[in-house]
């Protein structure tokens, strides 16, 4: 069942090694509007790692995210870097030992970036995308791992602390695949996630219990702005498989937008039959920020990467648009009735 490629026992044994000194700073990074699994691997990995007697371990989120991630153990100890710049670059930029994870170029650090880039801590990549960058001296990367969360559980297990992963850690690593799986029902064909999800359930976690947690603690608002976004806002172009929904700011502002509130919005789109590539559209500040789904053949993130600036798995990407809404829907209906499907 081990020694995965990902884990190969000389990539191990370096890890293993780097990790001998407890009173050195360790930083846990992740990615730019993290999601469960960032934040659930990050978390998990920090309540290990505090467990084994490592004393001086940072979170670091480059910005804030959904409300319905906070209730996991360890969320008052991350610092979010668009609120606390100054603590979150030192903590950077004074660690031996740097991990990010869920992500592995430091552009999607956005603001980050040049704090990750011009450490000189030995950085560690612990990740599942497709084409990681060059900038990190350990690789841990599987493209074949349901999430970051799982690849961690494996990663911790191979160093041998099995152990050390309390219910606190399990409940952190369980909700990080139940996100980025959508409730297995999607990247979980392979027995193995299963496997380790029933060492995390083993282990005490109440599964039904987090499922309410992070998917049943919608605000009255949010509900009521996911019915505008299916009611008024759903384009389908039936003839290229496409759906898609935009939402300006002002749409938002009208139903009390909070951060994360159009997260899941965008598989609603996937969900009608025929359609095998859905898109979200939401107006930032600087940019139109694009979420992408897909169901097989279709690649969104060759499609973010080569259009949008942006990447991902093959089935789950997002980018960005830098023109107006009404000129970055134009171009992806363009975009979709030429080249696409
Ligand atoms: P979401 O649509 O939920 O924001 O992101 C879906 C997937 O695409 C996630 O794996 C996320 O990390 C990745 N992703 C989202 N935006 C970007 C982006 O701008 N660049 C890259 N490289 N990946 C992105
Ligand atoms: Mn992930």
């Amino acid at each position: 069942m081990q020694n995965k490629k990902s884990l190969e026992t000389a990539l191990i044994s370096s890890l293993q090694e780097l990790l001998t000194d407890r009173q050195r700073q360790i930083s846990i990074v992740v990615h730019t509007n993290p999601d469960g699994d960032a934040i659930g691997s990050a978390l998990g990995f920090f309540t290990v790692l505090h467990r084994l007697g490592y004393s001086k371990v940072s979170v670091i989120a480059p910005n804030a995210y959904a409300s319905f991630l906070h209730w996991m153990p360890g969320n008052d100890h991350v610092i979010i870097a668009s609120e606390k710049p100054g603590v979150a670059k030192a903590a950077i930029s004074n660690a031996h030992l740097l991990f990010c994870l869920d992500f592995n170029g430091f552009s999607r650090a956005e603001q980050l970036e040049n704090a990750l880039a011009n450490s000189k801590a030995i950085k560690i990549m612990i990740d599942h995308h497709p084409q990681p960058e060059k900038g990190f001296d350990l690789i841990f990367s599987d493209t074949g791992v349901s999430s970051t969360a799982e690849l961690i559980y494996e990663v911790i297990t191979a160093l041998g602390h099995e152990d050390a992963i309390d219910l606190d850690a399990a409940q952190c690593l369980y909700a990080g695949i139940v996100t980025d799986t959508g409730s297995f029902s999607f990247s979980c064909n392979n027995p193995r996630t299963y496997e380790i999800t029933a060492r995390l359930i083993g282990k005490g976690v109440d599964g039904a219990h987090i499922q309410r947690l992070i998917y049943s603690t919608y605000s009255a608002q949010r509900m009521r702005l996911l019915g505008f976004c299916l009611s008024e806002k759903l384009v389908v172009l039936e003839q290229h498989h496409t759906a898609y929904i935009s939402l300006t700011k002002d749409e938002m502002q009208r139903f009390d937008h909070k951060e994360g509130d159009t997260e899941g919005i965008v598989n609603y789109a996937l969900s009608i039959k025929g359609i095998r590539m859905a898109a979200l559209f939401v107006e930032k500040d600087d940019c139109i920020k694009l979420s992408l789904r897909s169901t097989d053949p279709v690649d969104v993130n060759i499609f973010a990467r080569e259009h949008y600036n942006g990447g991902g798995h093959k089935n789950a990407a997002g980018g960005k648009s830098f023109t107006d809404m009404h000129n970055t829907l134009m171009k992806f209906e363009v975009l979709v009735s030429r080249e696409f499907i």
